[in-house]
């Protein structure tokens, strides 16, 4: 079964896709937690930061790459941002497609809840 992210990437169902190349897909997350929210995923499904293999090197520096293009194309470039991959339960993935979160356009706080 194809990952949602995987529709995405496709075409199969509508994201509002800010970048797009043959490697990787950036698009606004559906339920922004701050005012630039955006994902950046391998076209290439990848389960998890634990499924990485040595072949994946050059698309996973490319995800880099794109992530500051997109920010500098949002404003944020200036400012500041964070680049977040959660892994698996512990470190709260929901969707399992690899994904790094770009998050900015306000200051973020503290890097963990406090609990
Ligand atoms: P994570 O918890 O790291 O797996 O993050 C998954 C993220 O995907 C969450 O921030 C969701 O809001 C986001 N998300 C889930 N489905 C969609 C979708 N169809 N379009 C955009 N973002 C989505």
């Amino acid at each position: 079964m194809p990952t949602i992210f995987s529709k995405i990437v496709a075409g199969e169902i509508p994201a509002d896709i800010v970048y797009q190349d043959e490697r990787v897909t950036a698009f606004k997350d559906i339920h922004p937690l701050a005012p630039v929210h955006i994902l950046i995923i391998p076209n290439k499904e990848i389960a998890t930061v634990d499924d990485v293999s040595p072949e994946d090197e050059a698309t996973l520096g490319h995800l880099f790459v794109v992530a500051k293009e997109v920010a500098r194309k949002l404003g944020i470039a200036e400012s500041g941002y964070r680049l977040i991959i959660n892994c698996k339960g512990d470190g709260g993935q929901e969707v399992f497609h690899m994904h790094m979160h770009l998050l900015g356009g306000k200051k973020l706080g503290s890097m963990l809840a406090k609990s």
